[in-house]
């Protein structure tokens, strides 16, 4: 049985004894292991039933431990090493020979991050190895935000669940690349790409088409609710357009007057796109658990956070 603990010192020992935990981050919940464990790495992956290819995101306690991770690091990833760490930014760079293929899926390049929690950040303090840590939920289905989803999930795989409290952020880190040179984002993230491009100047983008085969974050369906999820811009008209189905609604700042639903869920009562992020995923899994026949989940502004919500419910309703 899952034990949920604020004690970091059984954390580490679990750790030790190459075992996998629960981790709590700033953005989602993550499913830890010693990098250098291949053991710990296989049994990452065969809990989340993630398929071997797909590389995993390095955690790293200090910014300078980057250097014996990554080599040729290009100077914009120092500038948004300087802006952002500890926070929600994964850079992709070119690995040291030494970092495993399990981790890297095979790959010459790994992703790293310093995330910004005081539990991880004590944690890797502790460590002196870095933790591999992709979102702790089943392949393609909800990140959890709480430590309570990580141990409804692996009630028995796991042996333990870090109790941070619910993440600040909600939404995955995110990804920035390098390929030939060029800073290209690979996700979207807790980290609005304009304010990546205040450093930068304009990124480059890739498709999800483009990076599919590296990064199931950008596999088309994926952060999605058993349940089916539509999404809509007239949210009184689709809810009409369905007359007769047990309906839930998740929604920006204001619920939906006189509305013949089930359940509404609203992310922001006071509008604001970072605490919309935030409930973002706790909202859908309540959701999911309702017995709906259907969600109807409101477009948000496509700018700032709102590209990166309007991205993850795209995706959750393929
Ligand atoms: P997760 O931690 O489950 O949110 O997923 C981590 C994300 O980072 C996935 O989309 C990975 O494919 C991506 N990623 C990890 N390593 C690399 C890499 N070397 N190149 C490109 N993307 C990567
Ligand atoms: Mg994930």
């Amino acid at each position: 049985m899952v034990r949920i603990t604020t004690d970091i010192a059984e954390a580490v020992e679990c750790l030790n004894r190459e075992e996998v935990i629960g981790l709590p981050t700033e953005t989602v919940y993550g499913l830890a292991g010693n990098i250098f464990s291949e053991k710990a790495i296989r049994n990452i992956f065969s809990i989340k039933q993630r398929p071997l290819f797909n590389p995993l995101i390095v955690h790293i306690g200090k910014a300078e431990a980057v250097e014996q991770i990554a080599q040729n690091i290009p100077l914009p990833a120092y500038q948004l090493i300087a802006a952002f760490w500890p926070g929600p930014l994964t850079l992709v760079l070119e690995r040291r020979a030494g970092i495993p293929d399990l981790v890297t899926g095979g790959k010459d390049t790994v992703a790293v991050r310093m995330p910004n929690h005081p539990m991880a950040l004590a944690l890797l303090e502790a460590l002196n190895y870095p933790l591999a840590a992709p979102s702790a939920n089943p392949f393609g289905s909800i990140s959890p935000t709480n430590a309570r989803h990580v141990a409804d999930y692996f009630p028995e795989q796991l042996e333990l669940v870090l109790d941070g409290g619910p993440c600040e952020r909600g939404v995955e880190s995110t990804i920035v690349g390098f390929p030939d040179g060029v800073p290209t984002l690979y996700r979207h993230g807790s980290i609005p790409a304009e304010e990546i491009e205040a450093e930068l100047g304009q990124l480059a983008y890739l498709t999800r088409k483009e990076h599919a085969p590296d990064a199931p974050g950008m596999l088309s369906r994926h952060y999605a609710p058993a349940t089916r999820i539509v999404m809509s811009t007239e949210v009184a008209q689709t809810v009409a357009e369905n007359t007769g189905k047990r309906i839930g609604l998740m929604l920006f700042s204001k619920p939906l007057q006189e509305a013949n639903v089930a359940h509404q869920e609203i992310l922001s009562p006071k509008e604001d796109l970072k605490e919309a992020a935030m409930h973002l995923y706790a909202a859908m899994h309540r959701l999911d658990q309702m017995g709906l026949d259907l969600i109807i989940a409101e477009r948000f502004p496509d700018a700032g956070l709102g590209r990166t919500i309007n991205d993850r419910l795209e995706r959750a309703g393929k």
